[in-house]
């Protein structure tokens, strides 16, 4: 199926894994679709995706090739999805956010406020764009519950589905923004209550799936008719394994509840790139149960596999790599 792109992004060395491991590196470049992977015993493993960005590369590289076409398909009315997948520390919020929301250097913006600008500009080019608007949810999912980053008090959120609308959050705040520079706002409002979130539950960040959604709608000044997109970003939990000898109570819950809705994504994708008319697990997990109408049918998903070059890394690289080609 044409309608998933499969990326991996390495990023550079962290300090601390030069400062302890050396620089030892686990793979050698082939060219932009594929690399040698060198496993822990040595092995050469060839990969090959759809892109691969190493170490170098630009956020904005990143955006043009996975989220500018989606983003121009959900302003058409189509439904898409970008996911960031990869254990903690191998740049999924970096690639996502940036160094912070709200920082201004250009060169470090992540996807979404580039998603934001493309949003924006893509409506601007519409014949439709005077009767546009555009609205912006966050939730995080935790242990199987989803939570309103608007409004904490909106702990156990219902996922329901109806004819006109598809797939919706009930009752979830959703703020209507403008501009980009209003987006950008309420991006920081959530991440900063995500935070508030974590602090009061003492739970990290890690551990929970972080979605952003956008839903762009345009009346047609002619005949009224509406068209309706809908963009969701996910910033996945941390795909790492937990140590099964000592990891008890809830650190052993939550890794079990990490590990069902990763597997349940990648069943969905799967069953969606492999099948033919079977019978797609949506309901297997909140996480793809959120997506359902976001992934598959006209829609457009780009999963972006997020990993550490370093040697010392290197298992659960290999995790994240056979997760990405899983889903092709
Ligand atoms: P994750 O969200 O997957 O846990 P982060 O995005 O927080 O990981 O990345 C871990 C650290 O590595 C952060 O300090 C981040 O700024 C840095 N980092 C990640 N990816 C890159 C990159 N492509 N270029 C530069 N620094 C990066
Ligand atoms: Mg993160």
């Amino acid at each position: 199926m044409s309608n998933i792109t499969v990326c991996v992004r390495f990023r550079p060395l962290s300090l601390k894994e030069k400062r302890v491991h050396g620089d030892s590196v686990c793979i050698m470049c082939s060219d932009a679709e594929s690399f040698v992977f060198k496993d822990e015993k040595e092995e050469d493993l060839p990969f090959c995706f759809d892109r691969v960005f190493y170490q170098d590369s630009a956020q904005a590289d990143v955006y043009e090739f996975l989220a500018l076409p989606i983003v121009q398909d959900t302003v058409k009315g189509l439904n898409g999805t970008i996911i960031t997948y990869g254990q903690t520390g191998a740049g999924k919020t970096y690639s996502m956010e940036g160094l912070g929301i709200l920082d201004c250097d250009e060169n470090k913006k992540g996807l979404l406020p580039r998603v934001v600008d493309g949003i924006f500009e893509c409506i601007k080019s519409s014949p439709e764009h005077s009767n546009c608007t555009v609205k912006l949810s966050m939730v995080e999912i935790y242990m199987e519950k989803v939570r309103d980053l608007f409004d904490l008090s909106k702990d156990n959120i219902q996922i329901k589905e109806n004819k006109s609308q598809g797939i919706m959050l009930s009752g979830t705040t959703e703020m209507s923004i403008l501009n980009p520079a209003e987006a950008l706002k309420f991006l920081f409002r959530g991440i900063s209550n995500r935070a508030v979130g974590e602090t009061q539950m003492n739970v990290s960040s890690s551990r929970s799936h972080c979605v952003y959604m956008f839903s762009i709608q345009q009346e047609s000044a002619l005949d009224k008719r509406v068209k309706s997109g809908k963009l969701i970003l996910v910033d996945l939990a941390g795909s790492e394994k937990v140590e099964k000898t000592g990891a008890e109570g809830r650190v052993l819950e939550e890794a079990k509840n990490i590990n069902k809705s990763l597997s349940s994504l990648g069943n969905v994708i799967n069953a969606l790139t492999n099948g033919r008319g079977n019978h797609i697990p949506y309901r297997d997990s909140k996480l793809t149960r959120i997506l359902q109408d976001s992934l598959g049918g006209n829609s457009r998903t780009a999963l972006l596999c997020c990993c550490s070059p370093s040697s010392s890394n290197a298992s659960e690289s290999l995790s994240t790599l056979r997760f990405g080609t899983r889903t092709k």
